[in-house]
């Protein structure tokens, strides 16, 4: 190691918390705490564990490069396999000694060259390091819709499942056609005696193959990892990324024709009857809203007893959902599949920086951070997942990994007893806002719909640009874009 050790602060333990954990404790540095306000590793993938939780980016690209797992049972795997493969690889790296379960963090305040953390039960904590590995969908959103409370049977978000409910042969409603409803509703429709989907926004959805992988494959992956190598960056894998990513920056790319054209075909070819085919076709771009991977989605929409109501909710009575048009749905069991508030990042907790700095204030126009790492005022602080970063189809785990990396070059000038503090300068954030937010304007995001992507202002929080270009400029921080703090 070179240097000296330095004590970090990792807030939650999450995907990305666990990562900074893994990646500190590799180099030889044990000195540091995770703060987890759950009672298990795993965050998103705690967190939401709805019939039908899995993660449409391939399984052997969503692991860590250094903890392949070639025992995925299929080509995009289920939730709770994901989150026992978290735990896991938590408890192997030794990591889960070094967890504060239970304790949600109030406050982090940067005082004398160190960060000083309270947590809600009054614990006090120092470091030199702050890691925000807070997420960003982990706010439910409930929809605004009236007549909730009047509402006299069971309903809950999609992030928090009450498996106490019974499903099998229940007239259930779920309310959201983003990735999770579509989930839902997929697993749900051969369970539910009657089943409706309300679909604000119709979705365009691209076909993925349902591939479990046999004993034989697991085998072939554990015994050769090229082959894992070749599921997550061979030919196909950068062929499928660079399509994607060429949609992503121009609208207006033949890659973006060819995804709209498969979509269509999609819809084209799975549902025959007009009448819903209609109902399910959005009125924007392909890859305009997140896109949705789904194998299953079009059969289970068509399958008996499956209903889609894309009318307008008049309001929620108390034994089921009104429409505009008069017609009521009686309902058992009511979802929420209305998405996450994703403004929010590492809040409600307060983050105050050199000389009081409240984040609050520093992001009173919405978040931002220079690179999506780093933010002016916050020394020695870094978002991992944080605003602006890659979205979309991209695997986080990946983006994570190169966001660490870029990070951690800068604690070397902590460690090598050259700064006491690093924090990018407020030009270079200025810049970066001013060039990303131009870019932003003409990426796919921006093209005509609503989305979690967009700013108050309808402009996309996302990086703009090539996955090689976040790759390049992650390799090394210009340290020119930096204020070295010494003592
Ligand atoms: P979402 O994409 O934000 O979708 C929320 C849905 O709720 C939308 O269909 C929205 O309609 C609807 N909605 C919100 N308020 C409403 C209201 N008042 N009345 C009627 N409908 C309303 O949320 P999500 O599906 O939970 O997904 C969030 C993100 O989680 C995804 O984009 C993805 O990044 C991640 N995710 C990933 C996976 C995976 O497989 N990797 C799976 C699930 C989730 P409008 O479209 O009209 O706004």
């Amino acid at each position: 190691m070179a240097g000296r050790e330095l004590r970090s602060i990792i807030i939650g333990a999450g995907m990305a918390g666990l990562l900074a954990a893994i990646r500190l404790k590799a180099r030889g540095e044990t000195d540091f705490t995770i703060y987890e306000k759950g009672d298990k590793v795993g965050g998103t993938w705690r967190e939401n564990t709805y019939p039908g939780l899995a993660c449409d980016t391939p399984a052997h690209s969503y692991t860590y490069s250094f903890a392949y797992n070639p025992d995925w049972s299929a080509y995009y795997a289920p939730g709770p396999e994901i989150r026992e493969y978290f735990e896991r690889v938590a408890r192997e790296h030794g990591i889960l000694e070094h967890i504060r379960f239970n304790t949600e963090v109030e406050s982090a305040e940067w005082k004398d060259g160190q960060w000083h953390v309270r947590t809600r039960d009054g614990t006090e904590d120092h470091a030199e390091v702050l890691v925000a590995a807070t997420g960003v969908l982990h706010h439910p959103l409930i929809a605004d819709i009236p007549g909730l409370d009047t509402f006299e049977r069971p309903w809950f978000h999609s992030a928090r499942w009450d498996h106490s409910i019974p499903l099998d042969g229940k007239r259930i409603g779920v309310i959201g056609s983003g990735s999770t409803g579509v989930q839902i509703i997929a697993a749900l429709s051969t369970r539910a005696g009657r089943l409706v989907h309300f679909q604000r926004t119709a979705q365009w959805i691209m076909p993925c193959p349902a591939t479990k992988y046999s004993a034989e494959e697991r085998r072939a992956f554990r015994e050769n990892p090229a082959l894992i190598d070749e599921v997550r960056s061979g030919p196909d894998a950068a062929a499928r990324r660079a399509r994607f990513q060429s949609a992503i920056i121009d609208a207006n790319s033949p890659q973006l024709l060819e995804i709209q054209d498969i979509v269509e075909r999609n819809l084209d070819e799975s549902v025959k009857d007009p009448a819903l085919k209609a109902k399910l076709t959005p009125n924007y771009r392909a890859a305009c809203k997140r896109m949705i991977f789904s194998p299953d989605y079009y059969a289970a929409i068509q399958r008996p007893g499956v209903y889609l109501e894309n009318g307008e909710i008049d309001r929620i009575m108390p034994k089921g959902v009104q429409m505009k048009d008069g017609t009521f749905h009686e309902l058992d069991l009511l979802v929420m599949a209305t998405g996450f508030r994703v403004d929010q990042f590492v809040r409600p907790m307060k983050v105050f920086g050199e000389d009081g700095l409240a984040l609050d204030d520093f992001w009173a126009k919405g978040p931002r951070a220079y690179y999506a790492v780093t933010v002016p005022g916050f020394p020695n602080m870094v978002l991992l997942n944080g605003p602006t970063g890659p979205v979309g189809n991209f695997s986080l785990i990946d983006v994570a990994e190169l966001q660490w990396n870029y990070f951690d070059q800068l604690l070397d000038r902590v460690r090598s007893g050259s700064a006491t503090g690093v924090s990018p300068t407020l030009a270079a954030l200025e810049r970066y806002e001013s060039e990303r937010n131009e870019a932003a304007r003409k990426t796919v995001f921006a093209s005509g719909c609503k989305s979690w992507y967009l700013d108050a202002n309808g402009i996309p929080q996302v990086w703009p640009w090539s996955w090689a270009h976040f790759t390049q400029v992650m390799e090394h921080p210009c340290l020119e874009d930096y204020h070295i703090n010494t003592a």
